[in-house]
């Protein structure tokens, strides 16, 4: 198989490998798309067993960053880095400076970000070589943890699927959440001060306690989340909760939650349909955090500050492309999933047709 006949190659613009000897740095960078603007995605490191599970992952993340970035609607193509190596034990500044030089070459057609394995420490090492980082602290421009924004599109969807799916307002709902770490503990507090009841789990007891005393949650075990008694499950854990063993056990009729990759294969999201569940597609609902970076590196780029009103106005723009998947899902009795994918293809061609028009 070449890198061209790869199932996640998928129209790549361009892959990008780096070897810097001195510091060890092995990485890669795909650009999948710049139709829209600049592609962005965030830095993994993780220590991939080949040289090739490097590469599907990159291929693969960075089409779906093109994917989120577009039905976000912010000016921002899809890219991902990864680094191959153990964020525990081969961290070095000298390789994140390597990194950054990396970035640099590729001239501003990829603008980088923290992700597994990378902190925002690790990224102020990249930035002494190159200005395409986003992630900054204490700038003007800075964006900030994303999480919030994030929550808030993630609240403005469950709302949206609840009104769509069963014609009623948040008030008495029961919503399931699994996991109430950055994402969900904002959900959880959102939702509470909308009227909805609360069933919340997650490995971590003090974040559990938390939640549950601000809020009156309900606390289940990690396994007993998937059965209960609730209109809405929101995953917001960890990738793969909806899968062939998990879906049979929900009561829930909504899936709307802020976790990436909900759905562990796209047939799972075809017997949702046939089920008459609603989907709210994970990189639809919880595009937020990246329209909170998609201003900071607006106001990098004009020297600007971070416009919270830009944000606020894209996020009012991400729930009415949920609307959109969510009626297009109807009317074409097609899954939202697959009607989401199509609405991305549709955006990013439009826009390298009329790049290529100008
Ligand atoms: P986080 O690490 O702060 O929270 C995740 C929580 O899930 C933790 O409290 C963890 O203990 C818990 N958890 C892990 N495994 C679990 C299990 N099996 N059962 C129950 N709980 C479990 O992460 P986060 O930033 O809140 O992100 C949550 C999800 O949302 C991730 O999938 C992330 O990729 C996605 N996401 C986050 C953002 C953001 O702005 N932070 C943006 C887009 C997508």
């Amino acid at each position: 198989m070449t890198l061209f006949d790869h199932p996640a190659f998928e129209g790549h613009e361009s892959v990008n490998a780096f070897f810097d000897e001195k510091s060890g740095l092995k990485c890669i960078i795909a650009v999948h798309s710049t139709a829209l603007g600049p592609a962005a995605g965030g830095c993994r490191m993780w220590p991939y067993a080949s040289a090739d599970l490097a590469l599907e992952d990159a291929l693969r993340l960075s089409r779906a960053m093109s994917y989120k970035n577009a039905m976000a609607d912010i000016p921002l193509g899809g890219g991902k880095a990864v680094i191959i190596g153990d964020a525990r034990t081969q961290k070095t500044p000298a390789l994140f400076e390597a990194f950054g030089r990396a970035v640099d070459q590729l001239g501003g057609r990829y603008w980088t970000a923290e992700d597994v394995g990378v902190s925002p420490a690790d990224l102020t090492h990249a930035r002494r070589e190159t200005r395409y980082v986003a992630g900054l602290e204490g700038h003007p421009a800075a964006s900030g943890d994303p999480s919030p924004v994030t929550a808030e599109g993630v609240f403005r969807g469950v709302a949206l699927s609840v009104r769509r799916a069963l014609n009623r307002d948040l008030a008495g709902i029961t919503v399931a959440i699994q996991g109430v770490g950055h994402v969900g503990a904002y959900l959880a507090d959102k939702l509470h001060a909308a009227g909805a009841k609360l069933i919340i789990t997650d490995t971590n007891a003090e974040a559990l306690r938390a939640v549950a005393e601000r809020t009156g949650a309900k606390v289940v075990s990690p396994a007993d989340i998937f059965e209960a008694n609730a209109e809405v499950f929101a995953p917001c854990a960890l990738g793969g909760a909806i899968n062939a063993e998990t879906l049979p056990r929900l009561k829930a009729r909504i899936i709307a939650g802020g976790a990436n990759n909900q759905l562990a294969t796209p047939e799972v999201g075809r017997v949702l349909f046939e089920r008459g569940m609603l989907y709210a597609p994970d990189y639809v609902i919880n595009g937020g955090g990246i329209i909170n970076v998609a201003a900071e590196i607006a106001a990098l780029e004009a020297g600007t500050s971070f416009d919270a009103t830009w944000v606020a106005t894209k996020l009012d723009r991400l729930t009415e492309t949920l609307e959109e998947v969510m009626t297009r899902s109807i009317a074409e009795r097609r899954p939202t999933h697959e009607v989401a994918n199509e609405i991305a293809k549709a955006r990013i061609a439009a826009a390298a047709e009329a790049k290529l028009a100008a």
